[in-house]
């Protein structure tokens, strides 16, 4: 009998949810806008409901996984405000979430950053299969980074998980207010959310989204242009830092913004070549450049992958 798991993937924008066998299969999936502005009450009751509606229909589910935005504690399960999911009049602050959720469903219950959940998949289901130096970029409404070094996942100390994101580039730029409060954070140029902001102001069209704005740059407008050419300028300049940290050998994209990859990667490429050639032996650490696999699909694979996990651990 294959063994079902249920996961979640918490987003600023949207929460996913599905059923899913040991062999990754998604046999039940849904997906619906996380409306952080009804309150932090509001959206853990909606969590809840929609996996006591996945129970009834799938009662031998074993255990349950949620990749979520960070900041968040993955030993301990607990959320830590993540920066995407406050509104002005609800703080998240601590949230104990896989205490909840254990709870709620009695079962097993285990909580990974979005971002590392989404690296563990492309390595069991994905585009890194073949790799043992990983780095996933998730570009949504924050700029999420999952890295496999040697073969294991990297946390940062106190088994935190890295927020690589909010490396900051120019502390003095007072256009890229990013959400963890500072300003000029990779995140802030170069999540499709910050993308958006930043690049709306520019065309005087506040509100617009991301794949409007590729739409314009596809028709050339030479704003919409411009901001690409900028993105893929900053992206080269971060992926070098990164490189230099981590040495991965493939870096996959992944998130909504990541539709707009033939706007911006191929410059990226280019200039992340500029950037390693000119240091010392730097062209040997450029690593392949490329999309995920799994269609929009890996952070709800990485919450499978991480309550597969835990169930091994249990049953050892
Ligand atoms: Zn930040």
């Amino acid at each position: 009998m294959s063994q079902k798991v249920l996961s979640y993937d918490l987003g600023g924008t949207k929460i996913a949810a599905g059923v899913i066998q040991k062999n990754g299969r998604i046999i039940d999936e849904i997906r619906i806008p996380s409306e952080f502005h009804r309150g932090k009450s509001a959206v853990l009751k909606t969590i809840v409901e929609i996996g006591n509606q996945f129970l009834s229909r799938h009662p031998d589910i074993k255990a349950v996984g949620i990749a979520s935005a960070g900041p968040l504690d993955p030993i301990h399960g607990t959320l830590l405000s993540p920066t995407n999911f406050s509104t002005t009049k609800d703080e998240w602050k601590k949230v104990p979430i896989a205490r909840i959720l254990k709870t709620a469903f009695k079962r097993p219950t285990a909580l990974e950053n979005d971002a590392a959940a989404a690296v563990l998949a492309e390595c069991w289901k994905g585009a890194g299969q073949k790799f043992k130096n990983v780095m996933v970029l998730t570009l949504g409404t924050g700029l999420g980074t999952g890295v496999i070094c040697n073969g294991n996942l990297v946390r940062a100390g106190r088994q935190l998980h890295p927020e690589a994101g909010h490396i900051i580039l120019n502390y003095q730029d007072r256009t890229a207010r990013c959400g963890c409060g500072n300003f000029g954070c990779a995140e802030a140029y170069l999540s499709g959310k910050f993308f958006s902001r930043r690049t709306g102001l520019k065309l005087s069209r506040p509100g617009i989204s991301g794949p409007e704005i590729a739409e314009l740059a596809r028709r050339k407008n030479p704003i919409a242009l411009e901001a690409f050419d900028e993105y893929s300028t900053i992206m080269s300049v971060v992926l070098q830092n990164y490189i230099r940290l981590y040495a991965p050998e493939i870096v996959l994209l992944t998130g909504s913004f990541a539709a707009a990859s033939d706007l911006f990667l191929p410059q990226t490429r280019t200039k992340l070549r500029v950037l390693l050639k000119q240091q010392k032996n730097g062209l040997q650490s450029l690593p392949k450049l490329g999309l995920s696999t799994l269609d929009n699909r890996a952070g709800l694979l990485g919450g499978a992958y991480v309550a597969l996990s835990l169930l091994e651990t249990i049953q050892k």
